[in-house]
């Protein structure tokens, strides 16, 4: 009991996995959650701790449900932070996240939402159809970071949650901040 109570207490940090199907976002949540490369799971929410604070993740797989804009619209607004996930071996998977950038920019119309793109699959290196420079300079458009994985090998995995998981906690810490200061402030100046 005393354990939930804990849980219910912990900082959460809701991410979301968006792409075109096929390019990796279930192995890649797979591998981070369960260290494994397979294929099939179930939703995943975990405890972890993130530079020595214990706090829970909760990772939304997206996977075609986000056909229909209402659903996905909803998904996107219950997220905090985003990995947009193409393959290296597909250039129309890179193509795609644009879309996807663009859907999530719209719901949430909020450009600093914590936002990585990742382009997976670098394992595959005799089929890489996308150079880390043009996926960056994309990334670099869109003010955020670009990170190469692959969810065979685990490189970059835990690093790319990480770090998004990172961007989501410094978020939320400036906004309590500017939130309370204000407060006060707007009290004090009388
Ligand atoms: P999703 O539709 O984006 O969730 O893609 P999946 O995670 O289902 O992966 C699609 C296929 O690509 C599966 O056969 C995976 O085993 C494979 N796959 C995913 N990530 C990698 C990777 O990093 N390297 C390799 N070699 N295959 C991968
Ligand atoms: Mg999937």
């Amino acid at each position: 009991m005393g354990k939930s109570k804990t849980k219910q207490t912990l900082p959460l940090h809701k991410i979301i996995m968006v792409g075109s199907g096929g390019v990796g976002k279930s192995a890649l949540t797979l591998q981070y959650m369960y260290g494994d490369f397979v294929e099939e799971y179930d939703p995943t929410k975990a405890d972890l701790v993130l530079d020595g604070q214990e706090c829970q993740i909760d990772i939304l797989d997206t996977a075609g449900q986000e056909e229909y804009a209402a659903i996905r619209d909803n998904y996107y607004r219950s997220g905090e932070g985003f990995l947009c996930v193409f393959s290296v071996c597909e250039q129309e998977s890179l193509e795609h996240t644009q879309e996807f950038r663009d859907q999530i920019l719209r719901v949430l119309d909020d450009e600093t939402v914590p936002f990585i793109l990742v382009g997976n699959k670098v394992d595959l290196a005799h089929l890489r159809k996308v150079s880390a420079s043009d996926a960056g300079a994309l990334a670099q458009e869109w003010s955020c970071q670009y990170v190469e994985t692959s969810a065979k090998t685990r490189q970059n995995v835990d690093q790319v949650y990480t770090m998004l998981m990172r961007q989501i906690r410094d978020r939320k810490m400036k906004q309590q901040n500017t939130n309370n200061p204000d407060k006060d402030s707007c009290c004090v100046i009388l």
